[in-house]
């Protein structure tokens, strides 16, 4: 073997590097295989062997095959002083890193349940604490609330499994497109119209096909062509339903359902139906029949794509689908609309949602014996108490003449009356600085006895708007100036009180 391989060497140039080469054996003992090894020079070695970054096996894969991944990100978070990153940059990371370094085994290999749910763990510990593992209470919201998109409510985070799924539904994309390549014909395209027979053929990448086709099915549409590659029960392609969900009663009674319209249409509509329809499936049938008639198959391809879309499949776009992202959380679109830092708006995520850690909050959770306000002492610390009756909070709204009275939920700040020589479209921004700020003075107080007054407060509200007034479009900066001399001249209102009061 030694002498085949060197005349490879010889013949191409391509010289064998034995120190860094290892010797795998399938079905010979030990001893036997390393007595081969060492004539060959060679390491033994066993399976399953990085190859391109991946586990490399001939047999079932195993949990303990993915533990690698796991390392990597435990070597990713490690790198990182975490706990000095505030939550908004731990999303970044979260959503830009830990969600990417799955991609690759995901992209190649159904990763089992329980080394996506190890990895969300530390996903979750990573972004609540900056740690690699958390208790739940630490937890402020759920973690499959987290991974619902921005529209939805969430942060955006990409929810492993379905991640999974549509990244493996792109070989089922390649075999049924219309490139000649090789490999699909050794494969057996046809077999994709029949899964049973596919999986029977044993291969990893049958196992994977089988498995995907009914999740890719539900997320394209077919522009029927010859109909060789879409299946008559299950693809859409006569309507934005399959047939076997459109006619339950005849699908029923189908004896081979996995077949090509090609091949229905082609043997004058034969279905393979049991004998005796019922009345049901009778019905159907002629209503079918009406609709089947008017089809007509062309001598190109079909052509697929992403339902109610003609975008070709893309896992992404999959994704979307699967996800069925629906716009539900008016709060979270407002927020994500802002264009103040991302720390502030996920500080508005969790004021929104009522999620923070008030007095009141953690008094619930039992992490806290008393639910009383620490800076007047008078009232349980609940959002409403923080951020607009507390003494000093109401003397701030009272200062900038907004009147907080009708906010008895949170989604009320959005419609209070602003002053209306101002910019009320950049209200949303504005009232998120502020409620930020009396969070940042509410911690300030709770945790280093800092005792912030109303002009101070205002002052910070104003230069935050100066330093975040290249982050508006051009055209939205004359009101942001306008929002800031406001604030600007209600502290010196508040100065000239205070002077009076004074005197
Ligand atoms: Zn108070």
């Amino acid at each position: 073997m030694k002498r085949v391989l060197q005349e490879f060497a010889n013949a191409t140039g391509l010289v064998i590097n034995y120190g860094k080469t290892t010797f795998l054996s399938i079905g010979v003992e030990n001893d036997h295989a390393n007595y081969l090894a060492s004539l060959l020079d060679m390491t033994p070695s066993s399976f399953p062997q990085p190859y391109l970054g991946l586990p490399l096996t001939p047999y079932k894969f195993t949990t303990s095959d993915f533990f690698p991944l796991i390392d990597s990100c435990d070597r990713y978070l490690a790198g990182w002083k975490a706990s000095l990153l505030n939550r908004a940059g731990r999303l970044v990371l979260c959503s830009s890193v830990l969600n990417f370094l799955p991609l690759h085994y995901m992209s190649a290999m159904q990763v089992p349940r329980s080394v996506l749910k190890t990895i969300d763990g530390r996903r979750r510990a990573f972004f609540w604490t900056g740690e690699d593992k958390c208790h739940g209470s630490k937890c402020l919201v759920a973690w499959e609330d987290v991974c619902k998109s921005k529209q939805e409510g969430g942060l955006g985070l990409k929810k492993l499994e379905t991640q999974n799924h549509c990244l493996l539904m792109k070989f089922v994309d390649k075999i049924l497109d219309n490139t000649p390549d090789p490999w699909k014909a050794w494969f057996g395209r046809d077999n994709v119209l029949a899964p049973a027979s596919l999986s029977s053929n044993g291969s990893y990448l049958g196992r994977i096909i089988t498995e995907e086709l009914d999740h890719f099915r539900s997320c394209t549409s077919v522009a029927l062509g010859d109909g060789s590659t879409t299946s008559f029960w299950f693809d859409c392609w006569l309507h934005d339903t399959p047939l076997c969900t459109l006619y339950p009663a005849l699908f029923s009674h189908v004896l081979g359902p996995d077949v090509s319209v090609q091949f229905v249409l082609q043997r004058d509509f034969d279905l393979h139906l049991r004998p005796r329809l019922t009345t049901a499936a009778a019905g159907e049938l002629t209503s079918l029949m009406q609709i089947i008639s008017q089809v007509q198959v062309s001598e190109t391809p079909d052509e697929r794509w992403l339902r109610s879309t003609t975008l070709a499949f893309s896992s992404r776009g999959a994704y979307a689908i699967l996800s069925n992202t629906v716009a539900t959380d008016d709060n979270g679109q407002r927020i994500w609309k802002t264009k103040v830092p991302n720390k502030v708006k996920i500080f508005a995520w969790l004021f929104f949602k009522n999620r923070l850690s008030t007095r009141e909050n953690l008094h619930r959770k039992h992490v806290q014996p008393e639910a009383t306000c620490c800076r007047c002492n008078a009232a349980s610390e609940s959002w409403r108490h923080i951020f607009i009756q507390c003494p000093f909070v109401a003397g701030l709204w009272q200062r900038l003449g907004i009147n907080m009275d009708g906010v008895i939920e949170t989604k009320d700040v959005w419609s209070v009356d602003t002053p209306s020589s101002l910019c009320g479209e950049l209200w949303e921004d504005v009232v998120l600085t502020l409620l930020w700020l009396l969070w940042e003075s509410r911690n300030g107080h709770v945790f280093r006895q800092e005792r912030l007054c109303v002009r101070v407060l205002l002052s910070k509200a104003a230069d935050d708007l100066k330093i975040w007034r290249s982050r508006f479009p051009i055209q939205s900066r004359i009101g942001v100036d306008g929002w800031r001399s406001f604030l600007v001249m209600c502290n010196y209102i508040s100065a000239a009180a205070s002077s009076l009061d004074a005197i």
